[in-house]
């Protein structure tokens, strides 16, 4: 009887820290930042590259490409690198080119690789985003230290707020959902220059997260729209400086895969069958706790059969 006792309890306490070590390894996991794999390489140096007066893009380090907006009396950063260590060091190669105060942050969206660096930022900056991308954030943010950060974040839902840094106007946009739900564009109209964040890609389909309410159809509308800005250059998280041409040749090449598509699940092609002819096979499935970033075929094919079943009127 004790016997058994104290084997149930065994029982109990083993099951109890196997489950506590499963748990820990998913808590771990989640704190992981959103890695796909393009962003999974050495990091080159940080570098400032010059866009135009007082206006640069950073390179290198860990995580997307940030962005600097220069007034006679503020500084904008546009994203925050992915680790401190890198922030921290995009902060120091700033210092270098002004002694302006470093004031706003402004965020692009809410993906690890954007935002994560976010701790090596002044505690009394002045923080920016999308209610959405601060939602997204506060769902993936387990670090203590990050988390500090989050009262801090001032949101807004539509349109988007105007700073004057000193000489320098900047426009923060909100198009509606495209990457994600919460992407902000940040438009220098006198420079004529816009920082898209991850609404557009080069020389690859670009990367819509469903886990984040993103859209392929809201990507052509949002793109349109920063279309109709005054701007001729283009900066982004992961590719080189962009023109309108460039912007242009992503919207069409975006609609021509969504016709494609479109055709496919008229005809009641399957989703594999779909993928096939691109080539493609369906994305697999993502470590527990971790978001699956399915390929462009596949958001747009789910978006349109979505769309179909609510077309079609319910059987009763
Ligand atoms: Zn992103």
């Amino acid at each position: 009887m004790r016997e058994s006792k104290s084997l149930r309890l065994a029982v109990t306490v083993s099951l109890t820290l196997v489950f506590g070590a499963v748990a820990l390894a998913q808590q771990q996991q989640q704190a992981q930042p959103d890695r796909p794999p393009q962003y999974r390489q050495q990091p080159a140096p940080l570098t400032l590259e010059k866009i135009s007066e007082d206006i640069y893009q950073v390179k290198g380090g860990s995580g997307a490409n940030a962005g600097v907006i220069i007034g006679q009396k503020e500084i904008m950063v546009i994203d925050a690198k992915m680790s401190e260590e890198s922030a921290r060091q995009m902060l120091d190669e700033i210092k270098k080119i002004s002694a302006v105060p470093i004031t706003v942050l402004a965020l692009t969206h809410s993906d690890g690789d954007h935002v994560n660096g976010i701790t090596a930022f002044p505690a009394d900056i002045k923080i920016i985003a999308q209610e959405e991308t601060k939602r997204y954030m506060d769902e993936a943010f387990k670090d203590e230290k990050q988390r500090a950060y989050l009262p801090r974040i001032k949101t807004f839902v539509s349109g988007g707020p105007k700073y004057d840094l000193g000489g320098r106007k900047v426009e923060l946009r909100y198009f509606g959902p495209a990457h994600t739900s919460g992407d902000v564009v940040v438009y220098v109209p006198e420079e004529k220059v816009a920082f898209l964040g991850d609404l557009y890609f080069a020389g690859r389909d670009p990367l819509v997260h469903r886990h984040k309410n993103g859209n392929s159809f809201g990507l052509v509308k949002v793109l349109q729209s920063v279309l109709a800005l005054d701007a001729e250059t283009f900066l982004s998280g992961h590719a080189d400086k962009a023109t309108r041409a460039d912007i242009e040749g992503m919207i069409q090449a975006l609609q021509e895969k969504q016709a494609k598509i479109k055709a496919f699940v008229a005809e009641g092609k399957s989703l594999e069958a779909t993928l096939e002819s691109f080539g493609l096979k369906e994305t697999p499935p993502a470590p527990p706790g971790r978001p699956r970033f399915m390929n462009l075929v596949e958001v747009i094919w789910l978006e349109l059969m979505n769309q179909q079943v609510t077309l079609k009127p319910k059987k009763t």
